[in-house]
């Protein structure tokens, strides 16, 4: 992509109303913009990056057997009422027709994939089964001034599944966290896995992922030793200081953190709730086991960006980057226009910085977009050979051929 052809560029200076580092960096470098408090619009280079997280988070719920739906986001009053969120959950949306009918805004799906799956669960032959979507959720939050950590309107994936007994949810609960931890690891993140209660959902065990970050709110305590955490919000056993309960070597220490996933076992709650029942071997009605799983999509994006930035701007890693290297030419005479063209055939995602602007400017641009890499051409860097390459994380800079730079970039 050519700057040149994208309105939505970047700004000389963060927005004035910005307290956090995710909301400065992304609406300077041009990737969202606020509509208000909790409620953005993804331009371009930003909804590169939403669709690269989801697309990994995507992949994960595929490989553990997640089968991908879209559920609405409007939903009818009755099946909250039925569930007893109508009056239960405080940050569901309301909404009323002009003829006085009442639905409610997507929070959260149990409500309507639970009657869903009610058609295609009848036996114990039709499980285990796991349904998940991606999808925008509304949330009328308190406070939402963590610029994306927190949003009324944000992205989210949430599965579900049903098992025939608590043996067989408990091993795919397993799984689940596994998949979690590969999602987070691919995203470039470290997430700390918290044993939480289940909250408004349920009185069972459910864990948390957490990534260490002032920016978060949650408070948790962690052992630098092992993978100890818990978050404190919830259960309020430990303390500052104390001896890690897990290798006893460490002393537990606080931090903030943002939830960027969670797990639930859901119990009964929600297949009682909408007589979601299965025929078992010996022919009785039973309840199947249901969980939930959820990935904050949009709320990650923001994390990565609490995590991966310096005073110049943001440090996309690989795997998310909205391109993999910005292209800048320092004298406008062609040699950019060959080396775009090479890197696009090569499949290689390059942001061409085309516009007539310094090489300041540029360069400073390309720091705060942020992309893993930067290619400078320029009759200088022609007669030294090919092309001058540099790692956003690094300060050491390289001249290579042109076949050289497709192998760096595609290994
Ligand atoms: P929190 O404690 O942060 O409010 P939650 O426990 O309400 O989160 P869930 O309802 O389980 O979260 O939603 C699943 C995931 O969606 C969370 O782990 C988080 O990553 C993300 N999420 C929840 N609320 C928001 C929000 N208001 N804005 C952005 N992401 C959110
Ligand atoms: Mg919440």
């Amino acid at each position: 992509m050519k700057i040149s052809e994208t309105a939505m560029r970047p700004l000389k200076n963060p927005p004035k109303d910005a307290t956090t580092t995710n909301h400065k960096l992304l609406v300077q470098g041009g990737f969202v913009r606020q509509l208000m408090a909790g409620v953005y619009t993804y331009l371009p280079f930003g909804l590169r990056v939403l669709r690269k997280i989801e697309q990994v988070v995507r992949e994960e719920m595929d490989a553990i057997g997640g089968e991908e739906v879209l559920m609405p986001m409007l939903h009818p009053a009755d099946i909250w009422k039925k569930s007893g969120g109508w009056d239960g959950v405080d940050v569901l949306f309301k909404l009323q027709s002009r003829i006085g009918k009442e639905y409610a805004l997507g929070q959260s799906q149990e409500e309507v994939v639970t009657p869903l799956m009610q058609e295609f669960i009848k036996s114990y032959r039709d499980l285990p089964k796991a349904v998940y979507h991606i999808q925008w959720k509304f949330r009328d939050e308190l406070r939402a001034k963590s610029g994306i950590l927190r949003g009324r309107e944000f992205y989210m994936k949430d599965m579900y599944s049903w098992h025939e007994s608590q043996e067989d949810f408990d091993e795919f609960y397993e799984k689940a966290k596994e998949a979690y931890l590969k999602v987070f690891t691919r995203l470039g993140l470290v997430s700390k896995v918290t044993e939480a209660s289940g909250g408004s959902f349920s009185d069972k065990v459910s864990y948390e992922f957490e990534v260490l970050t002032d920016a978060g709110e949650a408070n948790i305590l962690y052992c630098g030793g092992c993978e100890f955490c818990v978050n404190v919000d919830d259960i309020d056993k430990y303390k500052e200081g104390d001896v890690c309960p897990k290798c006893k070597k460490r002393k537990l220490e606080p931090s903030k953190a943002a939830e960027v996933g969670n797990v639930f076992d859901l119990g009964e709650k929600y297949v009682k709730a909408f007589d979601l029942s299965f025929t078992d071997k010996e022919g009785n009605k039973k309840y199947p086991v249901m969980g939930c799983y959820g990935i904050g999509i949009s709320r990650t994006m923001g994390v990565i960006v609490e995590k991966f930035n310096d005073d110049k701007g943001i440090l996309w890693p690989e795997e998310v980057a909205p391109f993999k290297v910005t292209l800048i030419d320092l004298d406008k005479k062609g040699e950019a226009q060959e080396i775009y063209e090479q890197l696009n055939d090569a499949g290689v995602e390059v942001l061409w910085d085309d516009r007539e602007e310094s090489a300041g400017v540029k360069f400073a641009d390309s720091d705060l977009i942020g992309n893993p890499y930067r290619v400078v051409v320029s009759e200088k860097t022609i007669k030294a050979g090919g092309v001058e390459v540099k790692k956003r994380s690094e300060n050491e800079v390289k001249i290579v051929s042109i076949e050289e730079l497709i192998k760096v970039l595609n290994g």
